[in-house]
């Protein structure tokens, strides 16, 4: 369709041609940082034209350059915009780029209006540096010089070469609004979103993903490290007149509260942290822990491993990668491919304890974890192994001494008991009742001394207190009241007991009967006096 120029100019007169402003907001923060502005057309029937369809109307009639002079005369006459600050994005077609009157033109807005050309940022596509690459690039050079910033639109689409990111210095890469918008199906536009996020932030570009209208898209996105998102989700195309209530609109980053098991990890890498950073802490992680680390692919092949891993599995690092588990570790597989599996479907496993065969008796504590991609797919398992054989054998031999001390104190005369601080007893073997005929309930706190011979009474009062007075240790005889109505002589030795202050907490000690020297009489034996308290 060819439009009579005049006729298109005489629109633009009579005001059928305005600008619309959209947010542009920051991921991380959800804050307004800049608008785009985008041109419409009213014509006089109040019949809206879409862009797609006038703009190649006005490119051919050579008004392209008019249409953005008017429209920014407009959005720098805003005082909305002027005040708010915000960047202002401008869409350049690619003949405009070759125009070297452009700058002048930028510039003579700009300076009429008022507005700083550093808050300006020119969008071109590829197509702009098809023809006449050279001629572009210094037009770009120009606007670049007057402050101007400079960001590739539509990547992704069209011509998408690299070249085109070298040729010009951009600031800002923008990915087409086709991927963003099919990201939470097709599983190639996330792929291909992924992959342009990371080459901008390669190159250091800012990078903005554009038809951002699901939260899932925010979040995803946010994931993959990208800068700034523009789309309905943030806001529509507006007047002018609407910037105030833009800037009023409270900030919504989208980010759920995270699960228990995100959030130790997002602690860790903390939300700022780009890919390329993380990637480093990862590897930092990786080569620091003690723990053996390694990520395996839905065919149970390793693809990363840490050194620790190599030396639990017994085998070169470089042994591992590309090898199946079956191959590195074939004795061990068949116990642990279940739990794989179960990772491999979404299941996290953790503190599997599991002996390995062979004469070694390694013991191994495993957690499987799915790793999955920014949409939620399994890509493989992410596997830590511990070794705990040392830590087995200790807690065994442990067990064992136990086993050995309880048996030693069944058979052996003694009772242990233990005193409080306040002279109490708080635990006593379940044997004194078997010696002294009192129960164990009876003998807690002081009333132990209740089964005590009256003249020995004091002599045991004495004892305790100067233990836990001055800290002697305790060596007394005393007479039980034995069920026969006869006395059993008794001797309690204890040692006093510290804490880390030096202050005395309590007495551990043994009570034991002195077989076969039953007394009657009042005062005990002469050899034993001596043990007594003074
Ligand atoms: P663009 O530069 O890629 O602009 C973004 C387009 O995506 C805009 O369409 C915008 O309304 C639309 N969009 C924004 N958020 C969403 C979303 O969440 N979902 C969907 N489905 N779409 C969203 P619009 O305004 O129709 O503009 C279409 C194209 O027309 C622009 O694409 C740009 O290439 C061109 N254009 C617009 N204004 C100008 C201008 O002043 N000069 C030049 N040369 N081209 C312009
Ligand atoms: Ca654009
Ligand atoms: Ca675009």
């Amino acid at each position: 369709m060819h439009d009579d120029p005049a006729k298109l100019l005489r629109a633009m007169k009579e005001g059928e041609f305005f600008p619309v402003f959209q947010p542009i907001v920051e991921l991380r923060t959800g804050q307004l940082i800049g608008l785009e502005m985008l041109a419409r057309w009213r014509d006089a029937r109040g019949g809206e034209i879409p862009p797609e369809a006038f703009i190649p109307r006005v490119e051919a009639a050579g008004l392209i350059g008019r249409m953005t002079e008017l429209l920014l005369g407009e959005a720098f006459a805003a005082t909305e915009l002027r005040e708010s600050g915000l960047q202002l994005a401008v869409n350049l077609s690619p003949v405009q780029l070759h125009d070297a009157g452009l700058p002048e033109m930028i510039a003579g807005c700009a300076a009429r209006g008022g507005f700083a050309l550093n808050r300006l940022m020119l969008e071109v596509t590829e197509s702009a540096l098809l023809e006449n690459p050279g001629r572009a690039k210094a037009v770009a050079q120009e606007l670049k010089g007057l402050g101007c910033r400079l960001a590739l639109d539509d990547f992704g689409t069209g011509y998408s070469s690299l070249r085109h990111l070298e040729a010009l210095p951009f600031d800002q890469l923008k990915v087409d609004r086709s991927f963003v918008l099919s990201m939470g199906e097709a599983r190639e536009s996330r792929k291909i979103v992924a992959a342009v996020v990371g080459l901008g932030q390669s190159l250091g570009l800012v990078t903005v993903a554009e038809g951002v209208e699901q939260p899932a898209a925010a979040r995803m996105l946010l994931w993959l490290g990208c800068d700034l998102a523009q789309g309905w989700l943030y806001g529509r195309p507006a007047p002018a007149a609407e910037i105030p209530q833009m800037l009023k609109r409270p900030r919504q980053t989208f980010v759920l509260p995270p699960s228990p098991a995100e959030e130790g990890l997002l602690l860790n890498m903390g939300l700022e942290a780009l890919p390329a950073q993380r990637l480093g802490q990862i590897q930092a992680i990786y080569d620091g822990t003690p723990v053996g680390l390694c990520l395996l692919d839905r065919n149970m092949r390793y693809v990363s491993l840490n050194r620790r891993l190599a030396e639990i599995n017994g085998a070169p690092l470089l042994a591992h990668l590309g090898k199946t588990v079956a191959e590195v570790i074939p004795r061990l597989f068949p116990l642990i491919e279940p739990y794989i599996r179960r990772a491999l479907a979404g299941e996290s496993v953790l503190g599997v304890e599991v002996r390995k065969p062979g004469p070694e008796g390694q013991t191994v504590l495993l957690s499987y974890h799915p790793a999955r991609d920014e949409a939620g797919e399994v890509l493989g398992v992410s596997v830590a192994v511990m070794d705990v054989t040392e830590h087995k054998r200790t807690q065994e031999a442990l067990e064992e001494s136990m086993s050995h001390f309880r048996h030693l104190l069944k058979l052996g005369p003694h009772v242990p008991w233990v005193l409080d601080g306040e002279g109490q007893v708080v635990e006593a073997s379940p044997k004194w009742e078997e010696v002294t005929g009192q129960s164990l309930a009876e003998a807690m706190g002081t009333g132990w001394l209740k089964m005590l011979h009256p003249d020995d009474l004091e002599r045991a009062r004495e004892a305790v207190r100067l233990a836990l007075s001055v800290g002697e240790a305790i060596d007394v005889y005393f007479r039980v009241h034995a069920r026969d109505g006869s006395w059993m002589p008794m001797r309690s030795r204890g040692a006093v007991r510290f804490d880390a202050a030096g202050k005395i907490i309590g007495v551990y000690g043994v009570l034991e009967e002195i077989s076969g020297q039953k007394e009657d009489g009042a005062g005990g034996r002469a050899d034993l006096q001596s043990c007594g308290a003074q």
